[in-house]
This record gives C-alpha cells, structure tokens and sequence, in this order.
C-alpha cells in the first residue's frame, strides 16, 4: 500500500482557528483520513469527536534521578551539585524530587557511592481512540508538568503512521503544535503537506511568515487559510502579499461566523454548525486538498 500522506495543520499562533479548521477537515474526510492531535498541551479532538479508547501505552519523555537508600552513604555531595535543588538530605540520606529533578545526570556521575541512578519518567499517555465518525484518532496527554512535548508529538505521529497504514487509511489530519518551537517541529517534519491557519491581525501576519520560514525549511508544500478573513480587509490584503511574496497559495478565506461558538458549545466542528456557508467552504477547502493529494476513500484492510 503506498505511503499515507498526512496534512499537518499549524498556526504561528494560539486561537487563529487551527483547531476549528483542522477538527472540520477531519470531520468531512472521516471516509478516508485518520487524525492525530498533537496539540498535546490543549487537545480539542477528543472534545469534538467522542473517542471512544481502545488502547493506550504510558509515554516517557525524560529521565529522573533516584537514589538507592541502602548504598547511599549520606555525603551530601548530590545536594551540593544539583542546581535545580531537587536533592534534600533526610536521615542521613539523599532523596530526589522528581518534579525538580531535570535528569542532567550530574549527580549520579559524581556520587562516590553510585548510589545515583537514571530511569525514563512517565510524563504522559499515548492513546488509540475510535470517534464518532467511524475513524480513528491518535492523541495524547502530558500529565501537569509533564515536559518533553515534541517527543510526546513525534510519537503520536509515529503511531498515527502506522496505524493508517494497518488499518488503510491514505491520508493523516495533523492538529500540529501551535507556535514554532520544538513541538511544532515535531509536528512538520516528514509531513506532506502544510496548511498554514492565520487570521488578518498584526500578529497574525508577523507570526505566519516566521512558521512559513520555518516550513521552508523542512522543504513541505503549503498554502494558507485566512480565518475571520472578513474582519479586517487592509490586514487579510496584506496577508494575500504576503503569500504571493512567499510563493504560497491562499486556499481558503473563511468568514468570521458566531455560528462557531455555538458549534464548540454543543460539542461538533464548525463544519457541523448552523452556517451553511462557511460549510460549503471548508467543504471547498477539502475539494482543493484532494485534488493535490488524488486519495481515494479508505479501503478496509482485511
Ligand atoms: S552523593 Fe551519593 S552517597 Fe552522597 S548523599 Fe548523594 S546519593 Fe548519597
Ligand atoms: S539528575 Fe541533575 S537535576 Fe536531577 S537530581 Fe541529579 S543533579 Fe539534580
């Protein structure tokens, strides 16, 4: 079976709408796409979709220090080193506090006693769901300060890969990272293609041509969406010049509908809410995805 292409949908931004659009896209392509949502500090899927899980597996995303008790002999010299103060001394014997404890290992290298141990940490779950609209969802939690998100991302992209291979799908709806630090990396790298949310605000503006920089770098086409594109003619014009001077193409030009807090209230995507226009669009926005990408509907796999 060829390779499933997986459109990964990013903003530069928080609350641009990458959600909203990414959540529709996965709701109209339900006959075909399987979904992954690494927005894993504030996943929405779940929300939207009614998962139903069926598997999960603990995620590990840094190593913490613990001490052996027994061998340790009470020197002190782990609390003197720890710069993150995540080493107390009780009775005569040093205790590590994972929530501080940064697993820079610097302890156990010079504890004399090799007392001093590292081991992964469990900092979140990985999850397998069934949704609402009969397909398949990969998505995640980090537990509260929990870090190490874009390991957490590149893993749930990984199982999203080979789940859509095992269970036929030929494309992949991303809910990427917001922003453009490390997660947000993980969330690009190897994608297929990459659609840019945006909104007509300075912000907005400022921060998309930054993530297209770094899209350009990893070498994904992409194209942009303007949201709430009505709201500001001079900005969504200037956006337009933007795109045109990056070589992007604008896909799609959303209004700003309050049809679509409605949506989130009763728990569907805009795609399901009582603005057939902007439905129609995001259904046009699908349309010009397909044709890019010529995927059939998923066949089932024996
Ligand atoms: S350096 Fe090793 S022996 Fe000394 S207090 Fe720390 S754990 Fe114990
Ligand atoms: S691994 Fe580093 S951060 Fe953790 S307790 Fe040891 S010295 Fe401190």
């Amino acid at each position: 079976m060829k390779r499933p292409e997986e459109i990964v949908v990013v903003s530069g931004k928080g609350g641009t709408g990458k959600t909203s659009v990414s959540a529709a896209l996965l709701y109209l392509l339900a006959d075909r796409a399987l979904g992954a949502d690494c927005d894993v500090d504030a996943s929405n899927f779940p929300i939207l979709f009614k998962p139903e899980r069926f598997w999960e597996e603990p995620f590990f995303g840094m190593e913490a220090a613990s001490v052996d008790t027994e061998t340790c002999t009470g020197c002190g010299r782990c609390a003197e080193v720890c710069r993150f103060g995540a080493v107390q001394m009780e009775h005569e014997s040093a205790h590590i506090d994972t929530a501080s404890c940064e697993g820079c290992g610097y302890c156990a290298r010079i504890c004399p006693a090799q007392a001093i141990s590292l081991s992964p940490l469990r900092t979140g779950t990985v999850k397998i769901s069934a949704l609402r609209t009969g397909n398949t969802m990969i998505h995640g939690d980090l537990e509260i300060g929990g870090e190490n998100s874009g390991k957490l991302v590149a893993r749930i992209r990984q199982l999203a890969m080979e789940k859509a291979r095992q269970e036929g799908y030929p494309l992949i709806i991303t809910d990427g990272a917001p922003g453009i630090g490390c997660p947000v990396v993980s969330s690009l790298s190897g994608a297929f293609f990459a659609l840019m949310v945006t909104e007509p605000t300075r912000s907005g503006i400022h921060d998309l041509e930054r993530l297209a920089r770094t899209i350009e770098g990893f070498g994904i086409p992409a194209g942009i969406v303007i949201n709430k594109a009505d709201l500001h003619d001079e900005n969504s014009a200037a956006i337009e010049a933007l795109a045109a001077d990056l070589g992007l193409p604008v896909l799609a030009r959303l209004p700003f509908s309050p049809s679509v807090p409605g949506a989130m209230k009763a728990l569907r995507t805009v795609a399901e809410g009582d603005n057939p226009e902007l439905t129609n669009l995001l259904r046009d926005l699908t349309a010009t995805l397909l044709d890019r990408l010529s995927l059939e509907p998923r066949k089932e796999t024996p």
